[in-house]
């Protein structure tokens, strides 16, 4: 079988990494993996489980025996269970960043992350994508963009699902990840040194999707 053409895309919180990688995904006719959602979906199983922030290891490592959590055409599901509306809450965003900081998450969700494109070609987005999962990609993004923008867009996200929160909490709410996710041991947020870099502050989605097929084209 030939090799499958991958396609990752990193950033922090809120710099419209899902928006564009489904787009993209689209305009290219390849799958679409976000990442993000199976570590909300891991989040969100263990918060039933009430596990707490200082869970141990080897109580993650049991639990995580029991679920089987998959994405699929823009769906995320957990034990057949389709929870992809329950994950968007503000309290799954911050345990998945708590959880994902954890050995035996990364490693659980490795394995899941790494058999996804073995049938098509994927564009794959999330945080260590380019470092850590897919360092062999094709193509490799980082998307970024300033903190006040990404916490204005994560606000009109939650607002938009009736979620009720002020600007400063969702300001608060990136300031926390983008400081949790970059100072983590395993796998921070980071650029691959191969990745194109593209600040979206001032950009709208077709532009920086128009941007990122210029680069494949040259690429490709
Ligand atoms: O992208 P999204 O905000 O849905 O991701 C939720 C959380 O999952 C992030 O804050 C991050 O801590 C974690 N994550 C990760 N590695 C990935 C994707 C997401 O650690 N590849």
């Amino acid at each position: 079988m030939t090799k499958k053409r991958i396609i990752t895309i990193d950033g922090p919180s809120g710099a419209g990494k899902s928006t564009v990688a489904r787009l993209l995904a689209d305009s290219l006719g390849f799958q679409y993996l976000d990442t993000g959602a199976l570590y909300r979906a891991v989040a969100l199983y263990l918060r039933r489980y009430g596990v707490s922030e200082d869970v141990t290891g080897e109580t993650l490592t049991r639990l995580l025996k029991g679920l089987d959590t998959g994405f699929s055409e823009g769906r995320v599901f957990i034990n057949g269970e389709d929870v992809s509306e329950a994950i968007r809450t503000p309290e799954i965003g911050h345990y998945s960043s708590v959880f994902s900081a954890r050995r035996p998450v990364r490693e659980f969700l490795f394995a899941i992350q790494r058999a996804y494109p073995e049938k098509y070609d994927t564009v794959v987005e999330g945080r260590d994508m380019g470092t850590v999962v897919f360092p062999e990609a094709w193509m490799k993004f980082f998307l970024d963009a300033s903190q006040q923008e990404r916490a204005r867009r994560r606000y009109l996200q939650l607002v938009q699902k009736g979620i009720v929160v002020t600007m400063e909490e969702a300001l608060k709410d990136v300031q926390q990840r983008d400081e949790r996710d970059s100072c983590r041991e395993l796998a921070p947020l980071r650029q691959a040194r191969d990745a194109v870099y593209i600040d979206t502050t001032s950009m709208g989605i077709e532009e920086t999707i128009k941007k990122m097929l210029e680069f494949l084209i040259g690429n490709g």
